[in-house]
């Protein structure tokens, strides 16, 4: 038995099975590479869901984290610190929100914005008490907590973990009239990705997101926009909701804001909506904590100087241009905007999951969506010939089936 085989041996003993990773045991990474147990290295094109986009240990990150470890990590909000309030200032000026209240995972930053619409719709839109609606998207992913998961479409996200949470609506992804037929005087919200990950890399008509902008103004619909995973330059776009020059009530991210060293999310959003929260409505005891707030501001620096949005939009055509060149039977579909592609291949001849084992054999790391679709997100600071190397690759491994 390999090292490799028996490490995951005694992983699977211990540790819940609610993953199935590749068979990889990775112990370093520097960049847009990683290596494993074996001193092999890949080329990582999942960047964990994103939340790796300045890549493996950025030196910059790590001299933040290292200083502000030394200074002052973690007290809580039972007082005030020096290191919030310039994120999220920062993070406002960004998205066009107000203010921002600061979470730690991206399901807790969804559940946030669940609770500040509801609250919205009771106390500024009259809603009557326990009726508030909120309309989502078939395929949306936000999440993992029993909520989030309530309106779920994946019905193995919900098997025997219910009662589930009631009040929510789900519409076709992309259909702006669906919204409009949906919304009733007791909608307070409509909670969307710009652009759907988990479901695939999937990307709306062109003009949709722009008009559900104007049907939920029409309405006092607030507009929550989940850019967890699409946010913070991913998708050749500081958000992916600027594609269409739109300007929600309310903004999620997650993921990239922790530059992969930690967990922080913020939800942001109009001032009108922020302020249903008084003292004692919402916490967390390491939200919005000193450390993960100067890796956050870090993050965003380091994003504007080292020009991201402007990266990821130039390599993604790249990517997206070598993979469509690929001209492969397998291939069914290249889609994406900036680093954030899915190719989506034909079931029939073999699935997703074997095409990502060939690949990791071939040094490149990535990982299938709903057995049809394999994801390549780099890191944004990915080299020209490391995305070349992908794309070789990429058409070696489908030659082999
Ligand atoms: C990953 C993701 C989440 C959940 O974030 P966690 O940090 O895993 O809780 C929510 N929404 C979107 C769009 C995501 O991609």
């Amino acid at each position: 038995m390999s090292k490799t085989s028996q490490w995951i041996a005694k992983e699977a003993k211990v540790c819940a099975h609610n993953y199935f990773p590749l068979p990889v045991v990775l112990t370093r990474g520097k960049g847009e590479w990683v290596w494993d147990i074996q001193q092999k290295r890949y080329l990582d094109m999942m960047s964990a869901y994103s939340a790796v986009s300045l890549g493996h240990c950025h030196p910059r990150l790590l001299k933040a984290l290292s200083e502000q470890a030394h200074q002052l990590a973690v007290v809580s909000r039972a007082f005030h610190t020096d290191k919030l309030y310039p994120l999220v200032e920062k993070l406002c000026r960004l998205t066009g929100m107000d203010m921002g209240l600061p979470m730690n995972s991206g399901a807790e930053a969804v559940e946030t914005a669940l609770k500040a619409v509801r609250r919205f719709g009771y106390e500024k839109k009259g809603i009557p008490d326990n009726q508030a609606q909120i309309i989502v998207s078939k395929n949306n992913f936000h999440g993992r907590t029993i909520s989030v998961i309530s309106f779920s479409s994946d019905k193995s996200y919900q098997q025997h973990f219910g009662p589930l949470t009631p009040g929510f609506i789900e519409i076709p992804f992309g259909d702006a009239q669906a919204l409009k037929s949906a919304i009733n005087p007791n909608t307070c919200a409509f909670l969307v990705e710009a652009i759907q990950g988990e479901a695939g890399i999937i990307l709306p008509p062109k003009g949709w997101l722009k008009e559900c902008e104007k049907i939920c103004r029409e309405n006092k619909v607030l507009l929550i926009v989940d850019e967890i995973q699409t946010g913070l330059a991913r998708t050749g776009k500081m958000f992916a909701f600027e594609h269409e020059n739109v300007k929600p009530d309310g903004v999620i991210l997650g993921k990239a804001l922790g530059g992969g060293i930690l967990p922080i999310s913020m939800f942001l959003a109009r001032k009108e909506v922020m302020e249903v929260f008084n003292p004692g409505s919402h916490g967390s005891t390491f939200g919005g904590n000193p450390l993960a707030c100067h890796i956050g501001l870090e993050v965003l620096s380091i994003i504007e100087e080292e020009k991201l949005v402007q990266k990821s939009a130039k390599l993604g055509d790249r990517l997206l241009e070598g993979l469509k060149s690929i001209n492969h039977p397998i291939i069914k579909e290249v889609r994406g905007k900036g680093l954030f592609v899915g190719v989506e291949i034909d079931t029939n001849v073999v699935s997703a999951r074997k095409v990502c084992e060939k690949l990791m054999e071939l040094g490149v790391l990535s990982k299938e969506t709903h057995e049809t679709t394999i994801r390549f997100a780099p890191p944004l600071i990915i080299h020209e010939e490391a995305l070349d190397f992908a794309i070789t690759e990429f058409e070696v491994a489908l030659n082999a089936f």
